[in-house]
């Protein structure tokens, strides 16, 4: 268009054609995105089914709320994975993550949840960290809508997907890193296998130093009891199950949670440092180490690995179904 026309005199009716024409593309075209769902707005509402609604136990406000299930999975997606990893890793935690939920779901195909008045709580100790909306904001912020938008895709991807085992819905436990072999969870899927993709993983390895006296406050024991510590017993994946100071016998667990070690797989090395005597302990991995490792997931990802491989190798001889 030229200056001209819009500025003569005699274009003033023709101007006004031009407006309205413009008027009507414009309303047309908001019709159509807002029909459409809109760029942004579609991509924040899982564009999938729904699923079946789910009583969240939120911890701190003390709350039960009832949400739909790929609500949920957003929310624990975002606390439990980093949403920087890959699309097919993050694929994959969604499908494990409404497989724990589903499992501990009051219907036909869950087994309950230990809760009075909910199926699952937001304490990842106990069963799954959840973040809302909020929380994501503040967790990533200027990345918030990259982020959010990459772990909705991850669950829309996998709408209504879990695992099944012999017909029942496996107990897909999942952790950091494994550090190298997962650990036998006591199902016939959750078998210890080797991982050969979390060497990068930042906490595939730790070191802690405690000094002697650090260690008998720690396990509340004595120096004797102390020079005797010695490990009593080991899984076949090499973590620690049992640990001995003298009388005091302690399982990997228990020596973990007192000194907030990374995992139970650990050994560790007495040397004297001055005049203080010191422990140095290595310890592999990070969590507990059964069923899905993530960051090993991450790594079998970047390989070009899909959800369902990834999958399909952590919890050996589940299968993936549908059920919505
Ligand atoms: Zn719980
Ligand atoms: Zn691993």
């Amino acid at each position: 268009m030229t200056k001209g026309k819009w500025h003569g005199q005699k274009s003033i009716k023709k101007k006004l054609s031009y407006l309205v024409m413009l008027l009507t593309i414009s309303i047309f075209l908001s019709c159509v995105i807002y029909l459409a769902g809109g760029p942004k707005e579609n991509k924040n509402q899982a564009a999938g089914p729904q699923g079946p609604n789910v009583r969240i136990f939120l911890s701190k406000e003390d709350k039960v709320v009832t949400l739909p299930m790929e609500e949920v999975l957003m929310g624990v997606l975002a606390a439990e994975m980093p949403a920087s990893f890959e699309m097919s890793a993050l694929e994959a935690q969604a499908v494990a993550a409404r497989t724990y939920i589903m499992r501990r779901m009051d219907e036909p195909w869950g087994v309950g949840s230990g809760h009075a008045d909910s199926d699952i709580c937001d304490d990842p100790a106990h069963c799954q960290a959840y973040i809302n909306k909020e929380a994501m904001q503040e967790k990533w912020g200027s990345n918030f809508e990259t982020y959010y938008n990459k772990i909705s895709q991850a669950v829309q991807n996998t709408a209504g997907q879990v695992l099944s085992f012999d017909g029942e819905l496996i107990e897909a436990l999942y952790h950091s890193t494994c550090g190298g072999q997962t650990e036998d969870g006591g199902k016939p899927y959750l078998v210890s296998v080797p991982c050969f993709w979390d060497t990068e993983a930042p906490k595939y390895e730790s070191k802690v130093i405690f000094t002697a006296n650090e260690l008998k406050e720690l396990l509340n024991v004595s120096s004797k009891e102390l020079a005797a510590i010695q490990i009593t017993s080991r899984s076949a994946s090499g973590r620690v199950t049992g640990l001995s100071c003298g009388e005091k016998i302690f399982t990997g667990s228990k020596i973990r949670e007192l000194l907030g070690l990374n995992s139970t797989n650990f050994a560790w090395l007495a040397a004297v440092n001055g005049s203080e005597e010191e422990y140095i302990f290595t310890v592999q991995g990070y969590g507990h180490g059964i069923g899905l490792c993530q960051n090993g997931a991450n790594g079998m990802a970047k390989e070009g690995k899909s959800a369902a491989e990834i999958l399909l190798y952590y919890y050996q001889g589940a299968e993936i179904e549908k059920k919505y």
